[in-house]
């Protein structure tokens, strides 16, 4: 399932910046998420559950951010939002639009995580 690699990644990913932060919780992730990858957020959210068991990230939220989709238009120079992902053209001039600017983003935004409670000696 696409979507279980890529929270499995993310997990890890996570896992591995925790390195510097021995104990710490995860208390959020938030994902940044093009329109175009073709993520569904609830198949996304439930894999997330199942991927963070016994990590430290187990109890986190997953926060998706979703980005739209932008286009650099040849024929008006503009760059627009599409209005639609069936309908690929400028949203200035109508020509067809190639030129994806932004909305294949897949990647980590942020952490938030809980520090370690401090260890009181005996
Ligand atoms: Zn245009």
């Amino acid at each position: 399932m696409h979507e279980l690699s890529i929270v499995t990644s993310v997990v890890e990913s996570v896992t591995e910046s925790l390195a510097n932060y021995p104990g710490a919780r995860v208390l959020q992730v938030r994902l940044r998420v093009g329109a175009l990858s073709a993520v569904i957020e609830d198949s996304l959210q439930f894999c997330y559950g199942i991927a963070i068991e016994g990590t430290p990230l187990a109890a986190s939220k997953l926060v998706v951010n979703t980005v739209p989709v932008t286009v650099h238009c040849q024929a008006c120079g503009r760059d627009g939002a599409l209005p639609s992902l069936q309908h690929f053209h400028c949203p200035h001039c109508d020509a067809p639009a190639t030129d994806v600017r932004t909305g294949r983003e897949l990647e980590i935004e942020s952490i938030e995580i809980e520090d370690a409670p401090e260890v009181v000696a005996p």
